[in-house]
Protein backbone atom coordinates (compact mmCIF):
# COMPACT_ATOMS: atom_id res chain seq x y z
CA UNK A 1 0.00 0.00 0.00
CA UNK A 2 2.94 1.99 1.17
CA UNK A 3 6.69 2.37 0.01
CA UNK A 4 9.36 4.57 0.52
CA UNK A 5 12.74 4.39 -1.60
CA UNK A 6 15.97 5.52 -0.78
CA UNK A 7 13.90 8.68 1.25
CA UNK A 8 16.14 11.33 2.40
CA UNK A 9 14.74 14.56 4.29
CA UNK A 10 17.56 17.42 5.50
CA UNK A 11 16.16 21.18 7.35
CA UNK A 12 19.41 23.53 5.75
CA UNK A 13 22.27 21.42 6.86
CA UNK A 14 20.44 18.69 9.32
CA UNK A 15 20.19 15.66 7.69
CA UNK A 16 17.25 14.37 9.57
CA UNK A 17 16.29 10.59 7.04
CA UNK A 18 19.16 8.93 5.49
CA UNK A 19 18.04 6.99 2.47
CA UNK A 20 15.13 5.11 4.20
CA UNK A 21 13.15 2.12 2.29
CA UNK A 22 9.86 1.02 4.15
CA UNK A 23 6.83 -0.91 3.30
CA UNK A 24 3.63 -1.13 4.57
CA UNK A 25 0.76 -3.86 3.27
CA UNK A 26 -2.43 -3.62 3.44
CA UNK A 27 -4.32 -3.67 7.04
CA UNK A 28 -1.18 -4.09 8.41
CA UNK A 29 -0.12 -1.89 11.75
CA UNK A 30 2.92 -1.04 11.60
CA UNK A 31 5.10 0.70 14.03
CA UNK A 32 8.41 2.95 13.87
CA UNK A 33 10.07 3.21 17.07
CA UNK A 34 13.26 5.53 18.13
CA UNK A 35 14.93 7.84 20.17
CA UNK A 36 13.97 11.87 20.15
CA UNK A 37 15.33 13.51 17.42
CA UNK A 38 15.90 9.61 15.29
CA UNK A 39 13.49 11.55 12.33
CA UNK A 40 10.25 9.88 12.96
CA UNK A 41 8.00 12.61 12.59
CA UNK A 42 10.19 14.25 9.73
CA UNK A 43 9.70 10.43 7.66
CA UNK A 44 5.81 11.16 8.42
CA UNK A 45 5.78 14.10 7.02
CA UNK A 46 7.49 13.63 3.82
CA UNK A 47 5.58 10.72 3.70
CA UNK A 48 2.04 12.71 3.63
CA UNK A 49 3.52 15.51 1.68
CA UNK A 50 4.11 17.95 4.42
CA UNK A 51 7.74 18.26 3.90
CA UNK A 52 9.81 17.86 0.51
CA UNK A 53 12.23 15.24 0.17
CA UNK A 54 15.71 16.10 -0.81
CA UNK A 55 15.93 12.54 -2.47
CA UNK A 56 13.75 8.96 -2.90
CA UNK A 57 10.22 8.65 -3.44
CA UNK A 58 7.09 7.52 -1.83
CA UNK A 59 4.36 5.18 -3.65
CA UNK A 60 0.91 5.17 -2.26
CA UNK A 61 -1.45 2.56 -3.83
CA UNK A 62 0.72 1.45 -6.66
CA UNK A 63 1.64 5.20 -7.50
CA UNK A 64 4.43 7.67 -6.90
CA UNK A 65 3.21 10.57 -4.71
CA UNK A 66 6.16 13.00 -4.72
CA UNK A 67 5.30 16.25 -5.16
CA UNK A 68 1.78 16.28 -3.94
CA UNK A 69 0.25 18.09 -1.45
CA UNK A 70 -1.49 16.84 1.67
CA UNK A 71 -4.97 18.23 0.90
CA UNK A 72 -4.56 15.82 -2.57
CA UNK A 73 -3.02 13.10 0.05
CA UNK A 74 -6.05 13.15 2.13
CA UNK A 75 -8.84 13.13 -0.71
CA UNK A 76 -6.65 9.76 -1.53
CA UNK A 77 -7.54 8.40 1.99
CA UNK A 78 -3.64 9.15 3.08
CA UNK A 79 -4.24 11.07 6.17
CA UNK A 80 -2.04 11.81 9.06
CA UNK A 81 -3.17 12.65 12.78
CA UNK A 82 0.36 15.06 14.20
CA UNK A 83 2.03 15.11 16.97
CA UNK A 84 0.57 17.48 19.19
CA UNK A 85 -2.83 16.86 18.24
CA UNK A 86 -3.28 19.84 15.37
CA UNK A 87 -6.69 20.84 17.21
CA UNK A 88 -8.42 24.27 16.12
CA UNK A 89 -8.51 25.74 19.90
CA UNK A 90 -10.81 28.70 19.28
CA UNK A 91 -13.30 25.88 17.71
CA UNK A 92 -15.88 24.10 18.98
CA UNK A 93 -15.61 20.04 19.10
CA UNK A 94 -18.19 19.67 16.02
CA UNK A 95 -16.54 22.67 14.14
CA UNK A 96 -13.32 20.41 14.87
CA UNK A 97 -14.42 17.40 13.51
CA UNK A 98 -16.44 19.05 10.58
CA UNK A 99 -12.96 19.99 9.33
CA UNK A 100 -12.55 16.15 8.66
CA UNK A 101 -14.90 16.04 6.28
CA UNK A 102 -13.50 19.70 4.28
CA UNK A 103 -13.06 17.63 1.14
CA UNK A 104 -16.00 15.43 1.04
CA UNK A 105 -18.82 15.57 -1.09
CA UNK A 106 -21.26 12.06 -0.57
CA UNK A 107 -24.18 11.65 1.43
CA UNK A 108 -22.64 9.70 4.23
CA UNK A 109 -21.29 12.69 6.19
CA UNK A 110 -24.01 12.94 8.80
CA UNK A 111 -24.06 8.97 9.70
CA UNK A 112 -19.98 9.01 10.05
CA UNK A 113 -20.54 12.31 12.17
CA UNK A 114 -22.47 10.03 14.44
CA UNK A 115 -20.84 7.46 14.06
CA UNK A 116 -17.62 9.12 15.55
CA UNK A 117 -19.81 10.70 18.85
CA UNK A 118 -20.63 7.22 19.08
CA UNK A 119 -17.06 6.14 19.18
CA UNK A 120 -16.30 9.30 21.82
CA UNK A 121 -19.39 9.74 23.91
CA UNK A 122 -16.74 12.49 25.44
CA UNK A 123 -17.09 14.50 22.67
CA UNK A 124 -20.83 14.06 22.21
CA UNK A 125 -21.20 15.63 25.29
CA UNK A 126 -19.41 18.37 24.80
CA UNK A 127 -20.05 19.52 20.86
CA UNK A 128 -20.55 23.28 21.51
CA UNK A 129 -17.57 23.43 23.67
CA UNK A 130 -14.59 24.88 22.76
CA UNK A 131 -11.87 22.86 21.59
CA UNK A 132 -8.94 24.30 23.57
CA UNK A 133 -10.83 23.28 26.81
CA UNK A 134 -10.28 19.41 26.24
CA UNK A 135 -7.93 17.42 28.49
CA UNK A 136 -5.15 16.41 26.30
CA UNK A 137 -6.37 12.66 25.99
CA UNK A 138 -9.79 14.36 24.88
CA UNK A 139 -7.54 16.78 22.14
CA UNK A 140 -6.12 13.40 20.84
CA UNK A 141 -9.75 11.36 20.42
CA UNK A 142 -10.81 14.53 18.95
CA UNK A 143 -7.98 14.52 16.64
CA UNK A 144 -8.65 10.58 16.18
CA UNK A 145 -12.34 11.32 15.60
CA UNK A 146 -10.90 14.07 12.79
CA UNK A 147 -8.87 11.95 10.85
CA UNK A 148 -11.32 9.30 11.28
CA UNK A 149 -14.16 11.37 9.17
CA UNK A 150 -11.69 12.16 6.49
CA UNK A 151 -12.05 8.19 5.30
CA UNK A 152 -8.40 7.35 5.76
CA UNK A 153 -7.41 3.92 4.00
CA UNK A 154 -3.96 4.72 5.73
CA UNK A 155 -3.87 6.62 9.07
CA UNK A 156 -0.38 8.17 9.97
CA UNK A 157 -0.21 8.12 13.68
CA UNK A 158 2.42 10.61 15.33
CA UNK A 159 3.10 9.96 18.78
CA UNK A 160 -0.29 9.32 19.90
CA UNK A 161 -0.54 9.05 23.66
CA UNK A 162 2.18 11.75 24.21
CA UNK A 163 1.41 13.73 27.61
CA UNK A 164 -1.30 11.13 28.28
CA UNK A 165 -2.36 9.66 31.56
CA UNK A 166 -2.23 5.89 31.88
CA UNK A 167 -6.11 5.34 31.50
CA UNK A 168 -5.90 7.54 28.77
CA UNK A 169 -3.32 5.94 27.00
CA UNK A 170 -5.22 2.72 27.07
CA UNK A 171 -8.12 4.12 25.29
CA UNK A 172 -6.34 5.89 22.96
CA UNK A 173 -4.46 2.38 22.00
CA UNK A 174 -7.63 0.57 21.90
CA UNK A 175 -9.05 3.01 19.53
CA UNK A 176 -5.87 2.34 17.65
CA UNK A 177 -6.45 -1.40 17.82
CA UNK A 178 -10.18 -0.94 16.70
CA UNK A 179 -9.77 1.48 13.66
CA UNK A 180 -6.97 -1.09 12.48
CA UNK A 181 -9.17 -4.05 13.00
CA UNK A 182 -11.74 -2.19 10.72
CA UNK A 183 -9.12 -2.72 7.90
CA UNK A 184 -7.95 0.99 8.17
CA UNK A 185 -4.14 0.87 7.36
CA UNK A 186 -1.90 2.16 10.68
CA UNK A 187 2.05 3.66 10.46
CA UNK A 188 1.97 4.05 14.13
CA UNK A 189 5.28 6.51 15.77
CA UNK A 190 5.63 6.29 19.50
CA UNK A 191 8.01 6.65 22.34
CA UNK A 192 6.14 4.38 24.19
CA UNK A 193 7.83 1.44 22.54
CA UNK A 194 6.62 -1.15 24.49
CA UNK A 195 2.69 -0.60 23.80
CA UNK A 196 3.81 0.37 20.16
CA UNK A 197 5.79 -3.28 19.83
CA UNK A 198 2.56 -5.08 21.72
CA UNK A 199 0.19 -3.71 19.29
CA UNK A 200 1.78 -4.04 16.07
CA UNK A 201 2.19 -6.87 13.21
CA UNK A 202 5.85 -5.28 12.02
CA UNK A 203 8.08 -2.64 12.69
CA UNK A 204 11.36 -0.73 12.00
CA UNK A 205 13.47 0.74 14.85
CA UNK A 206 14.94 4.39 13.56
CA UNK A 207 18.43 5.37 14.78
CA UNK A 208 19.49 8.87 13.52
CA UNK A 209 17.61 9.16 10.74
CA UNK A 210 18.20 5.33 9.09
CA UNK A 211 16.20 2.29 10.07
CA UNK A 212 18.66 0.24 11.88
CA UNK A 213 16.02 -3.15 12.86
CA UNK A 214 12.85 -4.15 11.46
CA UNK A 215 11.09 -7.51 11.83
CA UNK A 216 7.65 -9.14 13.23
CA UNK A 217 6.75 -7.13 16.39
CA UNK A 218 6.58 -9.89 18.38
CA UNK A 219 10.43 -10.60 17.54
CA UNK A 220 11.50 -7.26 18.11
CA UNK A 221 9.80 -7.26 21.31
CA UNK A 222 12.45 -9.73 22.42
CA UNK A 223 15.65 -8.61 20.68
CA UNK A 224 17.79 -7.47 23.13
CA UNK A 225 19.34 -4.85 22.03
CA UNK A 226 15.73 -3.27 21.12
CA UNK A 227 15.55 -4.03 24.59
CA UNK A 228 18.34 -2.65 25.94
CA UNK A 229 17.53 0.85 24.35
CA UNK A 230 13.66 1.10 24.55
CA UNK A 231 12.16 -1.35 26.21
CA UNK A 232 14.55 -0.36 29.47
CA UNK A 233 15.37 -4.02 30.10
P1 LIG B 1 10.81 13.02 18.69
O1 LIG B 1 10.55 11.62 19.12
O2 LIG B 1 11.61 13.81 19.69
O3 LIG B 1 9.59 13.73 18.18
P2 LIG B 1 11.65 12.37 15.97
O4 LIG B 1 12.24 11.01 15.86
O5 LIG B 1 10.25 12.53 15.54
O6 LIG B 1 11.85 12.91 17.45
P3 LIG B 1 12.26 14.53 14.17
O7 LIG B 1 11.30 15.47 14.81
O8 LIG B 1 11.90 13.98 12.86
O9 LIG B 1 12.61 13.33 15.16
O10 LIG B 1 13.66 15.28 14.08
C1 LIG B 1 14.79 14.71 13.41
C2 LIG B 1 15.93 15.71 13.41
O11 LIG B 1 15.61 16.86 12.62
C3 LIG B 1 16.29 16.26 14.80
O12 LIG B 1 17.69 16.42 14.84
C4 LIG B 1 15.59 17.62 14.82
O13 LIG B 1 16.28 18.51 15.67
C5 LIG B 1 15.67 18.06 13.38
N1 LIG B 1 14.55 18.90 13.01
C6 LIG B 1 13.24 18.58 13.08
N2 LIG B 1 12.46 19.60 12.63
C7 LIG B 1 13.31 20.59 12.25
C8 LIG B 1 13.15 21.89 11.70
N3 LIG B 1 11.93 22.36 11.42
N4 LIG B 1 14.26 22.61 11.46
C9 LIG B 1 15.49 22.13 11.72
N5 LIG B 1 15.72 20.91 12.24
C10 LIG B 1 14.66 20.14 12.50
Amino acid sequence: MLSTRGLSVAYGGIQAVKNLSLELHEGELVSLIGANGAGKTTTLKAICGLLKPQAGDVHYLGRSIAGQGPWSLVEQGLVMVPEGRGIFTRMSIDENLRMGVYLRRDAAIEADVEAVYQRFPRLKERSRQLAGTLSGGEQQMLAMGRALLARPKLLLLDEPSMGLSPIMVDQIFSVVADVSKQGVTVLLVEQNAHRALEMADRAYVMESGELTLSGPARELLGNPQVQAAYLGA
